[in-house]
C-alpha cells in the first residue's frame, strides 16, 4: 500500500466490480439512444455563479456542499455538482435552440461532486447518467422521461423501485401555495434553522427527514390542493400517458426535491432495498431555468439517475448482471519460439475481435495455467516444443477439461467456430 488514500467520501472502481459501472452507465444510456436524445459533455467545473442561479442559492448544494474555489486567474468556480444547469448553459451558449427543432434532447454521463457527510451510498464523488429535454412544454415529454427511466432499471433486472410523482405548480399557482404553507409553518414548533428556511424556501420543509418535524406536517396544505387549472390539466395528462405505458407509480404530494428550479412534474426513483439513501434517481419539469442563467424562456424537463446507489440497489436485490467475458482465450506459451507463435496467434484473434489473452513473464506451465484459470477464459491454448515440431497445439476447454490438439494454422479459425 501506498502512503496515499482514496480522500474521504470517494472509492476506486477497480475490476471486477468496475464492470458492472460499465454495463449501468450502458443500460441507462441505451433508451435515450434509442430515443432522440444526443450526447453531451460538459467541463467537470463550472463558474459558481451558474450553480448559485441555478440550482438555487439557499440550497444545501449550494450553500454547504459545493467545492467551490477562486483560479490563479482570479475566477470563482466550482466542481459541478449535478448536471442540468452545465447542460442548459452549453446548450443556450451553442445556440441549440435556434436551430429550429425543440425540444433539444440531450444525454450525458459523468463525475459530480458534493461535499457532503459521506456514508453508504452518499459520496462526495459520485456519478450520473442524465437526460435533458430542452425547449418544449408537452406533457408526453415528461411522460417518455419517466418510461425511459424505469426502462432501464427494469433492464437491468431492478424490480424494488418505486417512482413517486408530484407536481410543484407553476409561476401563478405556486406562490398562493407558498403563502398558505408559511402561514401553516409559523404556526409550528420548529427550531431556528428551520423557520428560516420555511421563510427562504418554505416547500423544503416538507422534505425535513426527522420525525418529529414530519408529525407536525400532518395537516399540512398541499400544492395538490393549490395548482391552477393549467398545472392540474398538465399533471392529469402525464399520469395518464404513464399509466397507459403499463409504468405504476405512487402520487407523493410532498414530494419536493433538494434544487429550486423544478417546476410542475416532479419525480423521485426509489429503492427500498438501500436504507437511508433510498433515492437512486430523479428529475422533473424545470421552466423556469433557462431565464434564471439568463437565456430565453425554454420550458425543459430531465432526469439524472445515480450510478452508485444502481449498483447498490444492484446489489440489494441480488441481481448478477450478464457480463461479457473479459477474455475468452488464454495463451500459454512454453519457452520461446512458442512465445512468438502464440502471440501472434493472440494478436490475431484480437484482430477478429475476439478477446484473448496471453501468459506474460517467464511463468512456468502450473503459474501459467493459475492466469488461465483466473482469467475467466473459456478456452486455453498451450504450446510448448514437441508440439510445435508437430505443427501443432493444446487447445483446452475451461469448462470440461477436455484437450485436443489443433494444427498451428487452424487453432483461430477453429476458436473462432467454438466462440460463434
Ligand atoms: P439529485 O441531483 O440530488 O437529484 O440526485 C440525483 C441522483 O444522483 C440521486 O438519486 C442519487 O442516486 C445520486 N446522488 C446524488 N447525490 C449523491 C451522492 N452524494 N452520492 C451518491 N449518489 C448521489
Amino acid at each position: 500500500m501506498s502512503t496515499f488514500k482514496a480522500p474521504k467520501g470517494t472509492y476506486d472502481l477497480i475490476p471486477p466490480d468496475s464492470a458492472k459501472y460499465l454495463a449501468v452507465r450502458d443500460a441507462i444510456a441505451a433508451p435515450l439512444r434509442n430515443s432522440g436524445y444526443g450526447y453531451i459533455e460538459t467541463p467537470g467545473f463550472e463558474s459558481v455563479e451558474l450553480f448559485a442561479r441555478g440550482v438555487g442559492e439557499s440550497t444545501d448544494i449550494v450553500t454547504k456542499e459545493m467545492y467551490a474555489f477562486e483560479t490563479k486567474g482570479g475566477d470563482r468556480l466550482a466542481l459541478r455538482p449535478e448536471g442540468t444547469a452545465s447542460v442548459l448553459r452549453a446548450a443556450l451558449e451553442a445556440n441549440l435552440h435556434k436551430a429550429g427543432n425543440l425540444p433539444v434532447k440531450l444525454w450525458y454521463s459523468g463525475s459530480y461532486y458534493r461535499y457532503e457527510r459521506p456514508q453508504k451510498g452518499r459520496y462526495r464523488h459520485f456519478s450520473q447518467v442524465g437526460a435533458e429535454a430542452i425547449g418544449a412544454e408537452d406533457p408526453a415529454l415528461d411522460a417518455e422521461l419517466i418510461i425511459l427511466a424505469d426502462q432501464a432499471y427494469r433492464s437491468l433486472g431492478l424490480r424494488d423501485f418505486r417512482i413517486l410523482l408530484n407536481s410543484l405548480g407553476d409561476q401563478e399557482c405556486r406562490p398562493v401555495y407558498r403563502a398558505a404553507l408559511q402561514d401553516f409553518l409559523r404556526g409550528l414548533d420548529l427550531d431556528e434553522e428551520t423557520l428560516r428556511r420555511a421563510d427562504i424556501n418554505p416547500l423544503r420543509v416538507l422534505d425535513d427527514k426527522r420525525d418529529d418535524v414530519q408529525k407536525q406536517l400532518v395537516g399540512a396544505p398541499l400544492l395538490r390542493d393549490y395548482l391552477c387549472d393549467a398545472c392540474k390539466a398538465y399533471h392529469e395528462e402525464v399520469r395518464e400517458l404513464i399509466t397507459a405505458a403499463g409504468v405504476s407509480f405512487e402520487d407523493d404530494a410532498k414530494l419536493v426535491r433538494g434544487l429550486d428550479y423544478y417546476t410542475r412534474t416532479t419525480f423521485e426513483f426509489v429503492h427500498d432495498g438501500l436504507g437511508s439513501q433510498s433515492a437512486v434517481g430523479g428529475g422533473g419539469r424545470y421552466d423556469g431555468l433557462s431565464e434564471m442563467i439568463g437565456g430565453p424562456a425554454l420550458p425543459s424537463v430531465g432526469w439524472a439517475l445515480g450510478v452508485d446507489r444502481t449498483v447498490l440497489a444492484l446489489e440489494a436485490e441480488g441481481v448478477t448482471l450478464e457480463l461479457p467475458a473479459s477474455t475468452s482465450v488464454f495463451a500459454v506459451p512454453l519457452g520461446d519460439e512458442a512465445r512468438r507463435v502464440l502471440f501472434g496467434v493472440v494478436s490475431e484473434l484480437r484482430r477478429n475481435g475476439v478477446a484473448a489473452d496471453f501468459s506474460y513473464g517467464a511463468k512456468g506451465l502450473k503459474g501459467a495455467m493459475k492466469n488461465a484459470n483466473r482469467s475467466g477464459a473459456r478456452y486455453t491454448v498451450v504450446a510448448g516444443e514437441r508440439d510445435l515440431a508437430e505443427g501443432v497445439v493444446q487447445l483446452k476447454d475451461m469448462e470440461s477439461g477436455e484437450q485436443v490438439a489443433v494444427g498451428v494454422n487452424e487453432i483461430v479459425a477453429e476458436l473462432e467456430s467454438r466462440l460463434s
